[in-house]
């Protein structure tokens, strides 16, 4: 049977789901300490709104935001502020943080919720996104853009399509996977919560065929809305947003468009669940599911953990690292960053933690002169000529990059997968993008 997919290039590398796909989620015990940074999306980072020496309650608003894109930040344990920090996240940037540790003799004291709205479909729209702005919801597939900004398109782009993306394309990430089989009605809940908010009547949720049971459960929760979920050809990346409105929707987002310039949202799963528990429970995003997988860890699991724990904490619930561990990844193999520092922090866009082993990372700085063989031209999803962009960033020459359409390039990575020559073109492009202007 043929599925829906976008129509240009794309890429199959291995899946490597099944090491995950069957663990259900673990909700790993609350850490002794965590250190929350105060920019976990895009946007203004926040400002602390919390003393060295204070107690703070799970979920206490920690970091207020200071622009309209941002979002603001809660406690995730019950503790004290002990420290203000800076801690260096895996894009390689460094971002304050402040640091909640609880007391040893204290009894673990979760988040609580203070109340239980069960007509929130029949609140406003107004009521209902700043419920979502004070859960400090953020894109929780990684862009970490403010969901409650999203939401809130300008009128002159009128919404009509609200799609959930529960492609999860990236090999080894199962976490999208085990949210949509545990919480499928959350899911759905939060779909139409987002339709509610857009006033939109359609909505979608688009998942890859390997995901059959996922499939049956989200079509399940659906039942009688005005909801279609849909089953898209397994092939990277599916579930980048232009790729996923061209397979569901066939419209297309104009170069340096907005999903919104055609009239769509899209969405996360796991924000989809976000969004629900906010707009029922008044839930602040204080923890997620992550993927802690790939061939170098010893039991790879989907962990719903805390934000602020470290990295090295994940590791350790998951049996640690096998001797044949390599590179540890921020997200997934195609489109995530390394870890430098296993301190670093599980933030709100932290979708997994992909423990590859030496064999399977390309370390290599060694690359080869492009041989024009065109595969990176065929695997492109955008029709863009990564070979050039590639050759121009190399030489330097970052302006011509630019006539070849250097800023439509979302840097999936299809690109450096296929090239024999090794070439790091998605690195190259990335460059070339901080020294040219859009
Ligand atoms: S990284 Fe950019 S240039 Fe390379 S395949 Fe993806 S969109 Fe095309
Ligand atoms: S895949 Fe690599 S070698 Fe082939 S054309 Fe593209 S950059 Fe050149």
């Amino acid at each position: 049977m043929s599925f829906t997919t976008f129509p240009l290039g794309g890429i199959h590398p291995p899946e490597r789901k099944e090491l995950a796909s069957a663990v259900s989620i673990e909700v790993m015990p609350q850490p002794q300490r965590v250190v929350i940074p105060l920019s976990q999306h895009i946007g203004a980072p926040c400002k602390a709104s919390v003393e060295v020496g204070q107690e703070v309650k799970a979920g206490e608003v920690i970091g207020t935001p200071e622009g309209f894109v941002s979002a603001p930040v809660h406690a995730s344990i019950t503790g004290k502020v002990t420290a203000f920090t800076s801690v260096l996240m895996p894009i390689g940037r460094m971002v304050q943080a402040v640091v909640v540790e609880r007391a040893a003799n204290r009894p673990d004291e979760a988040w609580q919720p203070a109340e239980d709205d069960k007509d929130y479909l029949k609140r406003s729209p107004d009521e209902l996104k700043g419920r979502i702005k004070a859960a400090g919801i953020v894109g929780m597939g990684g862009a970490t853009f403010p969901t409650h900004v999203k939401i809130s398109p300008p009128k002159e782009k009128p919404i009509d399509a609200v799609i959930i993306n529960g492609a999860e394309c990236e090999p080894y990430l199962t976490a999208d996977h085990r949210v949509m089989l545990e919480y499928p009605e959350s899911v759905i809940e939060g779909l139409k919560i987002l339709m509610a908010i857009l006033g939109v009547t359609k909505g979608y949720v688009g998942i890859e065929s390997n995901k059959p049971d996922a499939i049956t459960k989200m079509l399940e929760a659906a039942k009688g809305s005005n909801i279609e979920v849909r089953t898209l050809q397994i092939k990277y990346p599916q579930g980048a947003e232009k790729m996923l409105i061209k397979s569901i929707l066939s419209r297309e987002v104009p170069a340096g468009g907005l999903p919104m310039d055609v009239g769509v949202v899209v969405q996360n799963v796991g924000t989809a669940n976000a969004v629900y528990e906010a707009c029922r429970y008044g839930k602040p995003l204080i923890e997620r599911v992550v993927s802690v997988t790939g061939g170098g860890i010893k039991s790879p699991k989907n962990l719903k953990v805390k934000v602020g724990t470290p990295v090295s904490q994940l590791i350790e619930t998951c049996g640690g690292l096998k001797p044949t561990a390599g590179k540890i990844i921020s997200g997934g193999p195609m489109m995530g960053f390394a870890f430098y520092d296993l301190n670093t922090p599980v933030i709100k866009g932290t979708s997994g933690i992909v423990v590859l082993e030496q064999k399977d990372a390309t370390g290599s700085d060694k690359f080869y002169n492009c041989i024009r063989c065109g595969r990176c031209v065929d695997a492109c999803p955008m029709g863009l000529m990564p070979l050039m962009l590639s050759l121009f960033s190399e030489k330097g020459h970052y302006a011509d990059a630019k006539d070849y359409h250097l800023f439509d390039c979302f840097e999936c990575g299809s690109c450096t997968y296929v090239c024999p020559a090794k070439r790091p073109i998605v690195q190259q492009i990335k460059l070339a993008k901080t020294q040219v202007k859009p």
